[in-house]
């Protein structure tokens, strides 16, 4: 193996670290205790382990951890109440709907009635269009957290070539906004991209945000690229048990990359650190008080 393996678990911790610390000043010297409202619709057993993971390292980070389980059968108007309840409750500083909603629950309806300095997730129309002018906005967890790896393992960006794999508005698009505020050269491919491994062949960075197991294979890549593998897939292992791969086949782009993402152990980690930092800006934006340093503009 050649690849530098990049570490998630570590990366986030130092990252959950520092917003504890943050969060301590915070309440020590202006009495404000930062608040994250997770809001969970139904029994969706991934969502239910997110939300749960999500409320214990929120209050690991000596935040204020509110959360709403609410049945399958929710209104969409009765979720729409809670939302503007919690837009309206000052202990409240970010507000987490987990997704997917159930099929009667508009998701652009509610995700759009978040107040947008509360939407932690960073999937208001507002932060999307701001993220899109390179104004100060709310920046979605996931690629936040590759942006923060990326970052942390070549310094500048500028001119490198990248290329994101996928389209989604919470993974692709988001993380081709940061990429070229970093003034990468950036390709967006997606399922009726021509010449796929062409292209993948050419970047110096690999963001792969797909859904297939192990899709990007080592031939793909070129020798010392930068691989972040966002994938989460769940396939059967040798055993007949669960295993987590990602959309990158990890023995075969070890090999070539220069440093890689494993799965799991890459992003996954990441996506919640981002998350309590997202609260913390969000807290102390709302107490017009100095923003962690930990964001990058
Ligand atoms: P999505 O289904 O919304 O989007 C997938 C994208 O992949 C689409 O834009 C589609 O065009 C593209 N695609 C599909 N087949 C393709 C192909 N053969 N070639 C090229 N592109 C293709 O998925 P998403 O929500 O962006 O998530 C992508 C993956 O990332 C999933 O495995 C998901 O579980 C994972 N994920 C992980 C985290 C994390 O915290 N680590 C967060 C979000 C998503």
């Amino acid at each position: 193996m050649v690849a530098q393996i990049i570490d998630g678990k570590l990366f986030s911790r130092k990252l959950r670290d520092q917003v504890a610390e943050h969060v301590n000043a915070l309440k020590k010297e202006n009495n404000v205790t930062p608040g994250l409202a997770v809001v969970l619709v139904g029994e969706d057993p991934a969502s239910q382990v997110y939300v749960r993971s999500k409320g214990k390292q929120t209050i690991e980070a000596g935040m204020n951890s509110y959360e709403h389980r609410l049945s399958e059968n929710t209104s969409e108007e009765d979720l729409l109440e809670l939302v503007n309840r919690l837009n309206d409750d000052n202990e409240v500083h970010g507000i987490l709907v987990q997704l997917p909603l159930p099929e009667h629950i508009n998701e652009d309806a509610v995700i759009n009635a978040i107040d947008p300095v509360k939407d932690v997730d960073g999937f208001h129309i507002s932060n999307v269009g701001l993220l899109a002018t390179g104004q100060n906005s709310m920046v979605p967890c996931t690629p936040l957290g590759c942006l923060l790896m990326l970052k942390d393992l070549h310094g500048s960006l500028s001119g490198m070539d990248a290329v994101i794999i996928g389209r989604s508005n919470i993974v692709g698009k988001p993380m081709a906004q940061l990429l070229l505020s970093e003034s990468c050269t950036v390709t967006i491919t997606h399922s009726k991209t021509k010449n796929l491994e062409e292209m993948v062949g050419r970047a110096d960075i690999i963001i792969a945000a797909v859904g297939r197991p192990e899709m990007v294979k080592g031939d793909w890549i070129k020798p010392g690229a930068t691989l972040i593998d966002v994938g989460i897939n769940r396939v059967e292992g040798n055993d007949g048990g669960k295993r987590l791969v990602g959309d990158a086949e990890f023995s075969s782009c070890s090999e070539i990359a220069g440093a890689i993402t494993p799965v799991p152990g890459g992003v996954g980690p990441m996506t919640i650190a981002c998350l309590l930092v997202n609260t913390l800006v969000a807290c102390c934006r709302k107490h017009k008080l100095a923003e962690p340093y930990i964001i990058p503009n």
